[in-house]
């Protein structure tokens, strides 16, 4: 294997859903629905593949009417204005985006900073540009600030002459923290100082439960360095389309589509004609997801509290990230890999997602993206760790 990937290993996700399988538990480490999105977007897709529309390549920055559903959505729930020509690009999911974002933007030797714990493909792509990953680590909720939260002077010291990228992922993967305007604007202040590229991670726009989601590009003085990803995948509940986007000012987008044009070319040529029709989706649509994700996020934060999990507000996201130390533990590595076994249920330990291990040792994740009834019953069966705690 190539120095540059030693230490990636495989995902948790795979060790953690095999164990699943072996133990007949109730998933609740991998994020990904369990009811699919709207049955007309499914007829769309279906329909595109029968009538012989994108069977083959399609264009390669996307097909124009996803470009211009894209630029419209920006614009109408953000009033950012991109050019469906030169300033959008479709990919295969987020994933494809940040990938192709690091890979076009970032030289070897350059240093990204991002939040830790990481979205789990960030360290591997970091490194496959050769760029130097530098963590800004995310604080627990403490009294006086209740919720996972930013170290905003930690980043700022983390930044050096050698920094050429924030990669920025709010509403938060696994903590659930949602970066608040004045977060923001401080974040915005460090990047136009330093001159620095911000690279943002907002596939869970749709899905914010307290305040609001604000696009870093609408700060002031941010659309020209903002290479801004989200997907269709979280906001339209079909995780395994693999269609997300990217948009930037032009410059941006070129050296982005440069690299992506070598990854996959092109991708899922019907389901982006369906993207297209779910992006027109009336304003319900979303309120209803969002709605129906509070509910389910209500009924796992509270049970995993009753049991005796540490368990702050989810801003957004489908996480909970718990803290275990009240049961009587300390190590969420070995306590994910006995809770199949002793009660039938998968988590995943947020030490993965960290450099600094001890600062993730003691939480654990839970997704609530699962019907009312695979909730219930997980926490039924998470019960047993109350009556022995
Ligand atoms: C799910 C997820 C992605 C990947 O999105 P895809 O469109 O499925 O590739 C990227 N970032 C975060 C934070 C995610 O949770």
């Amino acid at each position: 294997m190539a120095s540059r990937l030693h230490g990636l290993g495989t995902t948790i996700f795979a060790e953690m859903s095999a164990l699943a399988v072996a133990t007949g538990s109730i998933n609740l480490g991998q994020g990904f629905p369990d009811t699919d999105g709207p049955a007309s977007i499914a007829e769309a897709a279906a329909r595109a593949i029968l009538e012989g529309r994108g069977n083959q390549y399609p264009p390669g920055p996307g097909i124009p009417q996803l470009r211009r559903a894209i630029t419209d959505h920006q614009a109408d729930w953000y009033r950012l204005d991109y050019d469906p020509d030169t300033e959008v690009l479709v990919t295969a999911g987020a994933t494809e985006a940040i990938a192709a974002a690091l890979l076009g933007l970032v030289d070897p030797g350059d240093e990204v900073i991002a939040f830790e714990p990481y979205y789990d493909s960030y360290a591997a792509c970091i490194a496959m540009a050769g760029g130097v990953r530098v963590p800004a680590t995310l604080r627990p909720p403490t009294g006086s600030q209740p919720r996972w939260h930013p170290d905003l002077d930690a980043l700022a010291a983390a930044i050096s002459s050698r920094t050429k990228v924030l990669l920025i992922n709010s509403p938060h993967n696994p903590t659930g923290m949602v970066l608040n305007d004045a977060e923001l604007r401080r974040i915005a202040l460090l990047a136009i100082e330093h001159d620095l590229i911000v690279i943002t991670d907002e596939v869970y726009e749709h899905l914010v439960f307290e305040g609001s989601h604000i696009p870093m590009a609408t700060l002031p003085g941010m659309r020209e360095r903002t290479v801004c990803i989200s997907s269709a995948g979280k906001t339209f509940s079909f995780t395994g389309w693999k269609i997300g986007w990217v948009t930037a000012p032009a410059q941006l987008v070129a050296a982005v589509r440069t690299a992506k044009q070598f990854l996959t070319y092109v991708s899922g040529g019907p389901f982006q004609y369906a993207v297209a029709e779910a992006l027109r989706l009336p304003g319900d649509y979303y309120c209803e997801l969002r709605e129906s994700l509070r509910a389910r996020r209500d009924l796992l934060a509270e049970g995993l509290a009753r049991i005796g999990f540490g368990v702050s507000v989810t801003e957004g996201t489908y996480f909970i990230t718990t803290d275990i130390r009240p049961l009587g533990v300390q190590d969420g590595l070995a306590f994910c890999r006995a809770l199949p076994e002793r009660c039938g249920v998968v988590a995943i330990p947020n030490a993965v997602f960290y450099d600094d291990k001890d600062a993730g040792a003691a939480f654990v994740r839970f997704t609530f993206c699962k019907k009312t009834e695979v909730l219930d019953e997980a926490l039924e069966r998470l019960a047993v760790l109350a009556e022995r705690a």
